[in-house]
């Protein structure tokens, strides 16, 4: 049987990495415990191999989020979470506790330059590119979440749910949301949508502008394909990720 699937799905994978790289160490103010603590507590692990969508465009950020975070908005005055020193340079631990010796204004715009916007700007390439050619684009933003509440999160509620669907009021079209957390349940998931995390990417040129633009948080719960201790995937995970390049599929059929 012939199926169809769309070339156009962009696949935005900002979490998955929990590399330091080489000289950033130095950044920190943990003990190597403490730092992998972080790195496990933090990292959307196997989110790329999870979200690994045959024909789909990949945008991943091959770096941790420790030392800049994509997702969040370039500007901490735009960022709730800069609130709890986790804008998009990350100053305090999970826990609230100092995480980096302080940086400099000029330091900060440095990372900001050599791997924030760099990031961005492949996104907002792909983007554009799916919209010359098809007239619209897809963004699926993967990511994974710890099944207990980490002291930095603003939602404390408990039991999570399997899956999170997060959505954006302009570029989140009720019926993608409908098919999504309907292919889940039927696969007997619970799902919440934007709990515990809310929210969707969507490049900041386009931003409540395009409305061809579409754009769907997808966040799967770890405790379903790892051991969130050891950092091992468990015996679900292969699955877990068919299940999930079932839903993908879905949502790859979606009629925008
Ligand atoms: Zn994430």
């Amino acid at each position: 049987m012939m199926t169809f699937v769309r070339r156009s799905m962009i696949l935005h994978i900002p979490h998955s990495s929990d590399f330091i790289p080489p000289g950033m160490r130095k950044q920190f103010l943990l003990s190597e415990t403490e730092l992998s603590t972080e790195l496990n507590l933090l990292t959307d692990k196997f989110t790329d191999e999870l979200f690994a969508f045959e024909g789909g465009t990949f945008v991943r950020f091959p770096i941790s989020r420790l030392i800049v975070d994509v997702e969040r908005f370039e500007s901490d005055a735009d960022e709730a979470m800069s609130n709890v020193g986790m804008g998009v340079i990350y100053t305090r631990t999970t826990d609230g506790k100092q995480l980096k010796h302080p940086m400099s204004r000029r330091q900060k715009n440095d990372l900001i330059d050599r791997y924030y916007i760099p990031h961005h700007q492949k996104l907002l390439s792909e983007v554009k590119q799916e919209l010359a050619m098809n007239g619209y684009a897809v963004i699926v933003d993967c990511h994974s979440f710890p099944n207990q509440p980490l002291p930095c999160d603003t939602d404390q509620s408990e039991p999570r749910p399997h899956f999170c669907i997060g959505t954006d009021s302009f570029h989140t079209p009720t019926a993608l949301v409908d098919l999504a957390m309907d292919c889940l349940k039927k696969t007997g998931y619970t799902v919440k949508i934007n709990e515990p995390y809310s929210g969707t990417l969507v490049p900041m040129e386009h931003f409540k502008k395009e409305t061809m633009i579409i754009s769907i948080m997808i966040e799967i719960n770890r405790s379903l394909y790892m051991d969130e201790e050891t950092g091992e995937k468990n015996d679900q995970f292969y699955l877990i990720q068919a299940q999930i390049e079932n839903l993908l599929r879905e949502i790859a059929r979606y009629e925008v």
